[in-house]
């Protein structure tokens, strides 16, 4: 029997949630949902950039990820908002935590988005059924509606037979709308539009087909196997092949493994040193990081605390923990970080390679995991994350500049007293007053 698939995502949900806060705390604030508005960046400086925009400023060309001063540019009248995360946390739960009343299969695929396996919930909607309505459209609009009229935000949901056709689905016509995409309707509903909607044909790749002459997803799906793996390598050819037709097997997954911490590590095949470290150790402690990183990616967590362990040739264990203000799975700051830690680890007037310490097993760890906000959040990290680097920049700036300054005011007052009492009554180094 065919599964029946909802994808469930909830419409520009940044923005409709900061506007649905607004409207609990002054029930006669504009509606933010119906003016040109958007989130993101810093309200006052208008740096930053937008992580989520209305519709009505989406009609002036305001796109996600632009930095604020162009949307400003394309919209002078747009009005700005800051992310609330708290928020955002808590309308998701309840999000959740309805659609968890229709099936036990419900997978948050992130913050505002959730597939469900609605397969064996007609039960659930005998009365609709019985007053002569269509399952299991009957149930989408039950759950729309109901998120709506309780919760005051709107989603859509895309109903099919499996992830990959609910999901395309779910992303036609916006907002508060429910689409079927069936098998059957394929080739009407899914192959005429632009490659570059297809979910999981990135814009470079979506670049590549078009000048191929591949435009359209069903000419995607059309295409020879051979030249598409000739273009796009033999696992993303399939994959995207399969997308185009509508083809996907994967299950609703309910429990996530929920690993407390994720950790790589590997006993090296020769004893690390002092002398060896850059050439054998470092290297390890890199492709560590790497893997790591990759699992979290693959579970949709990030993590907040990156750790390091050692073990010595005498098997004492050491280990060294930092934790970041940005939960992240960006192999490049996991990275960095445990290279960090294992400096400082090993190396300087405490490090285990000045007591003469060599390491048998090395390992790379991230805990404090964090499961909220999979690629929204990306973005909205990536902002802030770029913020605090930006202050931290300017700060080091300014107190270059200052430095700078007072070296100038020093040498010349030296030049000064040289010229009125010779060259030798004054030399650098002499303490002089501010
Ligand atoms: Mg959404």
């Amino acid at each position: 029997m065919d599964r029946i698939i909802f994808h469930i995502d909830v419409n520009s949900a940044f923005l409709s949630w900061s506007a649905v806060k607004r409207l609990r705390e002054d029930p006669n604030a504009a509606d933010l949902r119906l003016i040109p508005s958007a989130v993101g960046g810093d309200v006052q400086t208008r740096h930053g950039i937008i992580t989520a925009k209305s519709i009505p400023a989406k009609k002036y060309g305001v796109t996600t990820g632009e930095p604020v001063v162009s949307a400003l540019k394309k919209c002078p009248q747009l009005v700005l908002i800051p992310g609330d995360r708290a928020t955002y946390r808590e309308y998701s739960a309840d999000f959740i935590s309805i659609l968890k009343k229709y099936t036990d299969k419900v997978e948050k695929v992130s913050i505002d988005e959730a597939f469900l396996d609605m397969t064996d919930s007609a039960h659930l909607f005998a009365e609709e059924i019985a007053n002569g309505e269509a399952y299991p459209l009957c149930a989408a609009r039950h759950i729309k509606d109901e998120i709506r009229d309780t919760l005051g935000f709107t989603v859509n949901v895309g109903i099919s037979t499996n992830k990959i056709l609910a999901k395309m689905a779910s992303d036609f016509e916006k907002p508060d709308k429910i689409h079927t995409l069936y098998p059957d309707e394929i080739q009407t509903k899914l192959w005429p539009l632009p490659v570059g909607s297809l979910f999981g044909c990135g814009s470079r790749t979506a670049e590549k087909l078009t000048g191929m002459g591949i435009r359209t997803i069903g000419e995607l799906a059309q295409t020879d196997m051979g030249l598409l793996r000739s273009i796009l390598g033999n696992k993303s050819a399939e994959y995207l092949h399969n997308n185009a037709n509508g083809i996907s097997t994967s299950p609703v997954r309910t429990v996530r493994e929920k690993a407390k911490s994720y950790s790589n590590e590997t006993t090296t095949s020769e004893d690390i040193s002092d002398a060896n470290y850059e050439s054998i150790g470092l290297p390890i402690v890199r492709k560590l990081a790497d893997s790591v990183a990759k699992r979290l990616k693959a579970d949709g967590v990030r993590a907040f605390t990156v750790y390091v362990i050692v073990k010595t040739s005498e098997f004492a264990r050491h280990t060294r923990q930092t934790t970041l203000t940005v939960s992240t799975n960006d192999p490049r700051v996991i990275r960095e970080t445990a290279e960090q830690l294992m400096y400082a680890l090993l190396h300087g007037p405490e490090g285990l390679f000045s007591q003469g310490a060599r390491m048998r097993l090395i390992g790379v760890g991230c805990s404090n995991i964090d499961r909220e906000g999979y690629h929204q959040m990306d973005l909205f990290s990536w902002a802030e994350t770029k913020k605090a680097e930006d202050q931290k920049r300017e700060e080091k700036r300014k107190r270059e500049l200052q430095i700078e300054e007072k070296k100038k005011k020093l040498d010349g007052m030296m030049e000064k007293v040289q010229s009125r009492y010779g060259e030798k009554s004054l030399r650098k180094g002499m303490h002089l007053p501010e």
